[in-house]
C-alpha cells in the first residue's frame, strides 16, 4: 500500500537500505536535535566512563523513527561496548531472555525495542537482572525443584518503546535514565536532510531541503525516506537537482501535503469532520471506521496530529479542531455541540 511505503513510520526495508549507506549518526555529536536528552545522556556516559563502570539502565520513549535505536547504537559507541538488538516479540519464554543476558560481556548494551511487547514472564526474568546483576534459574519440577542464582556481568539494558503508558511499574523504575523523544522542528529535520543527501550524494538547493523538512512529520525516518523518493524523481524528469518546486512536485505526487498529511491522516480528519460531526469520537470507533488498528491510530497518526493542532484529546474522545476543517476547506460549526447533534 502506497501510504505505508510513503509516511508510515513504521521501519520498512527500504530504510534498512537507506541506513546501511551510513546514515545512521554513529556519535552524540552526529546526532541532530533531542538536545535535553543528549545532554543528560552526555552527563551519564562521562560519569559511567570515569567511574570505569556500566551505564544506568536507559528508557527511551516516543513515536516510531524518531531515532531511539540510533541513541542505543550511539550509546554502544560512545561507551565502546557491544551492542546486542532484541526486540519485545521475539522473545517469547523466560529462558530465551536468560540465555541473551547470560550470553553478554560486560559493559555491553542490551537493546530492547517495543520492550512494552514483553510477556510477563520474559519481564521478570529482567527485575533481577537489571538490579542486582543476576538471574534465577529453576531446576526441577515439583516438590524437587529448586532455584539457583546466576551472577551476570554488568550490562546496560537500552529500553525502546511508542507506549511507556504501557509499561508495568517495576519495570520502569529500574530504568535509572529516562529519555523522551519528540518530534523534531524544521529546522533540525532540515540539517538531518542536507546531511543525509552528502552522504547520499543528492543534490539539494536549501529550500528544496527546507520543503522536504516541512512535509516529513517531525521525523527523521520520513525525512530520509521521502528524501530518496524526491531524489528518483528528480532524476527521472528533472535534471537530477532537488529544488523547492521538484520537491513540492514529487511530494504532492506522493500525496503528502503541506503539513505532512498523508492519505489516511486527512481520512482520520474527514471521517471525524463527516462522520462524528467533528467528534468527540473514541479512538476505536474511530480506528474501525478508517479501517486501521486502533494501536496504531494511537502510536503512530495520532500524535503527530494532536502536536500539529488539528485534533484535540478531551475525557469524552478525541475532536476535530477549526484548524482541521479549514484544512480540509470545510466550515468550521461554531457550535461543534449542535452540529454533532444534527
Ligand atoms: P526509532 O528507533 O525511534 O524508531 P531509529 O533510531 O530507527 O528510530 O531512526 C530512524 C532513522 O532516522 C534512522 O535510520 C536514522 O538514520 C535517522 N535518524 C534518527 N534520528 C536521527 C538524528 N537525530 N539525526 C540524524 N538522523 C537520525
Amino acid at each position: 500500500m502506497s501510504r505505508q511505503i510513503v509516511t508510515s513510520a513504521e521501519e520498512t526495508q527500504e530504510d534498512r537500505k537507506i541506513d546501511s549507506s551510513g546514515l545512521r549518526p554513529q556519535t552524540l555529536e552526529e546526532y541532530i536535535g533531542q538536545q535535553k536528552t543528549k545532554q543528560n545522556l552526555k552527563v551519564y556516559i562521562d560519569a559511567a566512563k570515569m567511574r570505569g563502570d556500566s551505564l544506568d539502565h536507559v528508557l527511551f520513549y516516543g513515536p516510531p523513527g524518531l531515532g531511539k535505536t540510533t541513541l542505543a547504537g550511539i550509546i554502544a559507541n560512545e561507551m565502546g561496548t557491544n551492542l546486542k538488538v532484541t526486540s519485545g516479540p521475539a522473545i517469547e519464554k523466560p529462558g530465551e531472555m536468560a540465555a541473551i543476558l547470560n550470553n553478554l560481556h560486560p559493559g555491553d548494551i542490551l537493546f530492547v525495542d517495543e520492550i512494552h511487547r514483553l510477556n510477563r514472564q520474559v519481564e521478570e526474568v529482567l527485575y533481577p537482572a537489571m538490579e542486582d546483576f543476576a538471574i534465577d534459574i529453576v531446576i526441577g519440577k515439583g516438590a524437587t525443584a529448586r532455584s539457583i542464582r546466576i551472577d551476570l556481568p554488568r550490562f546496560t539494558l537500552v529500553g525502546a518503546t511508542t507506549r511507556p503508558g504501557m509499561l508495568s511499574a517495576p519495570l520502569r523504575d529500574r530504568f535509572g535514565v529516562i529519555g523522551h523523544l519528540e518530534y523534531y522542528s524544521v529546522e533540525e529535520l532540515k540539517a538531518i536532510i542536507v546531511r543525509a543527501a552528502d552522504k547520499l550524494n543528492v543534490r539539494i538547493e536549501d529550500k528544496g531541503a527546507l520543503e522536504l523538512a516541512r512535509r516529513s512529520r517531525g521525523t527523521p525516518r520520513l525525512a530520509n525516506r521521502l528524501l530518496k523518493r524526491v531524489r528518483d524523481f528528480a532524476q527521472v524528469r528533472y535534471d537530477g537537482v532537488i529544488t523547492d518546486r521538484v520537491a513540492s512536485d514529487a511530494l504532492d505526487l506522493l500525496d503528502v501535503d503541506q503539513y505532512g498529511l498523508e492519505r489516511l491522516d486527512r481520512m482520520i480528519l474527514e471521517t471525524m469532520i463527516l462522520k462524528f460531526g467533528g467528534g468527540p469520537v473514541g479512538l476505536d470507533t474511530l480506528a474501525a471506521s478508517v479501517g486501521e488498528d486502533s494501536g496504531t491510530l494511537e502510536d503512530v497518526y495520532e500524535p503527530y496530529l494532536l502536536k500539529t493542532g488539528f485534533i484535540n484529546r478531551t475525557p469524552r474522545g478525541r475532536v476535530a479542531t477549526r484548524q482541521a476543517y479549514e484544512h480540509l476547506g470545510y466550515d468550521f460549526p461554531e457550535d461543534p455541540a449542535e452540529a454533532a447533534s444534527s
